[in-house]
């Protein structure tokens, strides 16, 4: 009889047993939570489709939605993807990290994977115990983030336990706290000559730019009307979204703290000047002290997350300017969290 307990996933340290345990599973077609620099992922054999519609059907994603395929090293690129000069260059500059390349794929590679797409996403990633358990594996990985689809990502092995009890999977590889925090910048790299950024991610796109020698074009921005601060309709799919009612301010200042309902928390980028002790005043959380984009990324998900799980009945967050750094990818998460249904 099964229980709700047993159909927990259990958290694996990552001993050299547990990692060879893992890597069978994966070559057995089997699904596994694996730690990385962005978020943790949902990961399965990437060149079997039985594997990877585990992975679908243990998110509930739309098979329209395609995955990124993880490589232990960019010599392994040739395998999957057709490469070109652009792509080797901003592997030799970027690998492991951040970064996802766009290509054409190869015919290994499963159609379910590319979601019936001629591209295929491809990276590896910075963790080095992904990496081991690609390499233990003998086989590319593919790997969407490992929560339920449209739901806040997960940066903590216990946030795959939670968001994903009851489902097929039974491991998740603890690999410690995110150290980037969001997921990686996606560049669609299948016309060279003309570099699309398809997501803003952990990898700001001017320095894609400066390794490129030239500029990659930017999808629209996601507006803000000035009146509501809420995302114009239709702009913005939702996505990363926390279940309580999320709204974006340009700013949050002391007069908008002062008239805060006892029922609202607000999410604040760096520590208020004259803020009480953290956790003194519960509706009142912040990402960073100094409102460094490294950190307030890191954070963002589980603050999210937390707040998520308290009972309030609105959520406010401030959304970062610039269009630099970390700024765009934050920016387009929180938009995407507020966006409604
Ligand atoms: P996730 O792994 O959940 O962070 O999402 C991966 C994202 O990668 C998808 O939602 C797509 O936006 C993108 N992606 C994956 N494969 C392709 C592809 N072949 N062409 C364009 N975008 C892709
Ligand atoms: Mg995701």
């Amino acid at each position: 009889m099964p229980t709700s307990r047993s159909s927990s996933p259990r958290i694996l340290r990552p001993t050299p047993a547990n990692l060879a345990r893992l890597a069978a599973t994966l070559r057995h077609g089997g699904i596994v939570g694996v730690p990385s620099e962005t978020v943790y992922g949902l990961a399965a054999d990437a060149l079997s489709e039985d594997a990877c519609a585990g992975i679908f059907k243990a998110k509930g994603r739309p098979t329209t939605d395609p995955l990124i395929v993880h490589l232990a090293s960019a010599r392994e690129l040739g395998r999957v993807a057709e490469v070109n000069d652009a792509a080797r260059a901003l592997a030799a500059a970027f690998w492991p990290g951040p970064l996802t390349l766009v290509l054409p794929k190869l015919a290994c590679v499963p159609d379910l994977v590319t979601a019936g797409k001629a591209t295929v996403a491809v990276r590896v990633p910075a963790h080095p115990l992904f990496r081991r358990l690609i390499r233990l594996a003998g086989r590319p990985l593919a790997a969407p983030s490992a929560n339920p689809f449209g739901y806040v990502s997960p940066t903590t092995a216990a946030h795959v336990r939670e968001g994903l009890s009851g489902t097929a999977l039974r491991s998740v590889l603890d690999g410690g706290e995110c150290r980037v925090g969001v997921e990686s910048t996606i560049l669609d790299l299948s016309q060279p000559g003309r570099p699309r950024l398809l997501r803003p991610g952990g990898l700001p796109v001017e320095e894609i730019e400066r390794v490129l020698g030239r500029p990659v074009s930017r999808p629209r921005p996601a507006r803000l009307s000035a009146a509501t601060a809420a995302p114009a309709p239709g702009m913005l799919a939702r996505h990363y979204s926390p279940r309580t009612p999320l709204s974006l301010h340009p700013r949050l200042d002391g007069a908008f703290l002062a008239r805060l309902p006892g029922d609202e928390a607000v999410l604040l980028l760096r520590r208020p000047a004259d803020a009480p002790a953290r956790g003194a005043d519960p509706r009142l959380r912040w990402l960073s002290e100094d409102g460094e984009l490294a950190t307030i990324a890191r954070h963002l998900f589980a603050e999210l997350r937390a707040l998520d799980g308290a009972g309030w009945r609105r959520l406010h967050a401030e959304l970062p300017a610039g269009g630099e750094g970390l700024a765009p990818a934050i920016r387009d998460r929180l938009t995407r969290a507020a966006a409604k249904r």
